[in-house]
């Protein structure tokens, strides 16, 4: 085979591609239809054994990818309600295959000329729907997690009140963050890769709806200077990744307005809500924040990744790799140089991928996916209302969006079933997680577990709009089978001891 790109090998190409989109075409159907396993779950060694490297060629591409579609976790499947990944538009797929092939990846304008178009305006347009004023600016990078390092650079050069860039972390003052007890972890890892140890990410409680307590942050702020920190800023959660609460936005940004500090959003899973008329409520005050990240491929039905990093004030999204001291605005304005994007992003080399979101806009409009999003949490709260109506079903907390976490309790024993009677503490905890393995392995549903501090929940992230209120009645199903044959086949006694020397063993952090 040559790599020259003759006309006939370009015939072959083109052949090849529309099977594969017959194939993918064929998968949507089966999928979408809630045909075959969710997951067809296998142990890691097992599957590890299934894909080899021997580097000598030869394989069927064709073959290859069937094998790949086919053992996947399958996000189309009605019942895939784990992760906080979304079940993509199939023409976003189709862009990537554009952004692959063209492979414009932007580090310079010339590299990209569309894409780093596209990405000037569409940044322009979320910063909009944020409420951000004219001013506002930012870039698009590889993810929520990137997304939250290159906000908090940009707080760091802006409140150390030292060039920490330049001088590095020991150049000043140990610097900290407060943030909240149920933030996403890359918030904190953050934090310790720009050299603030373990205490920079100072916790901040929650309220019983694991909402961050506003009125907790001056004792968290006195607590962490009298520790010699310098605080510089708060990071709130819109929403929360384990029970996806929204922290009250506005009462924080009145807080690091009176306080002088920088007010930065997670919103990777939420800030899509304020394409909603009848959901950006839950966001009032984000649009004081200095920044916001805002992940795409979590609720506006792109796959990963596609993350937008947003500056109220767009000088500072300059700031976070600045590769000399100019943080005093006064230098020769980077602005200038707009676009050559990679001055701005963790990555050198970025994918095109503002393409997919660029062209779903254009194609769909923000009202198809206001309406999407709306649908997904209509249908949370529904699900919610069967937990709490199901007298042997626990809600860990009344959803803010889209992801609800709930716990069988075995309480109730209407029909005569085995009974699990006053589960609690190890047993209890032992059991979702058991729970949560046997449904994994049927492979009907997908589902997630998550540690809270009432115990271990049942977790689910509704984000596919196939999912229907009658497939969530048959998860609680289920699950109440599978917690019947837990504690009524003996294996109770066997799940206390085990969850009890588990319990001892290692920190129940099981997500
Ligand atoms: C998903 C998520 C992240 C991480 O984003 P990635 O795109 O997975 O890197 C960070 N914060 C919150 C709140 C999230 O939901």
């Amino acid at each position: 085979m040559s790599s020259a790109l003759t006309p006939a090998a370009v015939h072959e190409w083109r052949t090849l591609g529309h099977a594969v989109v017959d194939r993918l075409a064929a998968y949507l159907e089966a999928s979408g239809a809630g045909e075959g396993a969710v997951l067809p779950w296998r142990e890691p060694s097992s599957s590890v054994c299934d894909w080899p490297v021997d580097g000598e060629g030869g394989a069927d591409l064709l073959l290859l990818l069937d094998r790949v579609v086919a053992q996947s976790n399958h996000l189309h499947h009605p019942r895939f309600v784990g992760h906080q990944v979304s079940s993509p538009l199939p023409e976003a797929a189709l862009c990537d295959l554009v952004s692959s092939l063209l492979n414009n990846g932007t580090a310079v304008y010339e590299m990209g000329p569309v894409s780093t178009a596209m990405e000037r305006n569409l940044v322009r347009w979320m910063a909009k729907q944020l409420g951000f004023p004219a001013g506002a600016d930012g870039v698009f990078t590889s993810g929520g997690s990137a997304g939250n390092l290159t906000a908090l650079l940009a707080a760091r050069q802006a409140k150390a009140g030292f060039d920490v860039w330049t001088e590095g972390a020991h150049g000043g003052r140990p610097l900290a963050v407060l943030v909240s007890e149920q933030a996403h972890y890359c918030v904190s890892r953050s934090l310790q890769i720009m050299g603030f140890g373990k205490a920079g990410a100072w916790p901040v409680p929650v309220d019983a709806c694991f909402r961050m307590r506003p009125e907790a942050l001056p004792d968290a702020l006195r607590a962490a200077r009298a520790a010699g920190r310098h605080v510089i800023a708060v990071v709130a959660s819109a929403g929360s990744t384990a029970t996806g609460a929204f922290d009250p936005l506005d009462d924080v940004a009145e807080f690091c307005g009176v306080n002088d500090l920088w007010f930065h959003v997670d919103g990777a899973h939420g800030a899509s809500a304020m394409l909603s008329d009848t959901h950006r409520g839950r966001l009032v005050g984000i649009e004081r924040a200095d920044s916001v990240v805002w992940d795409a491929h979590k609720m506006m039905l792109m796959p990963a990744l596609v993350t937008a990093v947003l500056f109220r004030d767009g000088r500072h999204s300059y700031q976070p790799f600045a590769q000399e001291a100019s943080y005093l605005f006064s230098r020769q304005a980077p602005e200038e140089q707009w676009f050559n994007l990679a001055s701005r992003t963790l990555e050198c080399t970025k994918t095109m991928m503002v393409l997919k979101l660029y062209a779903g806009l254009a194609v769909r409009g923000r009202r198809f996916f206001a309406e999407y999003l709306d649908g997904m949490f209509g249908l949370a709260r529904r699900f919610a209302e069967a937990v709490r109506e199901a007298p042997d079903f626990e809600l860990a907390v009344e959803p803010d969006c889209n992801i609800v976490c709930f716990r069988w309790t075995g309480v109730a024993a209407a029909s005569g079933a085995p009974s699990g009677g006053d589960l609690a503490g190890a047993v209890r905890d032992e059991i979702q997680s058991r729970i949560r393995r046997r449904v994994l392995e049927r492979g009907r549903f997908y589902l997630v577990q998550t540690a809270l501090p009432a115990g271990v929940y049942l977790r689910v992230t509704l984000v596919n709009p196939a999912t229907t209120d009658s497939d969530l009645a048959s998860l609680l199903d289920e699950v109440r089978e599978f917690g019947r044959a837990l504690v009524g086949g003996g294996d109770a006694a066997q799940a206390s001891a085990e969850g009890a020397m588990a319990d001892r063993a290692r920190p129940r952090r099981l997500r």
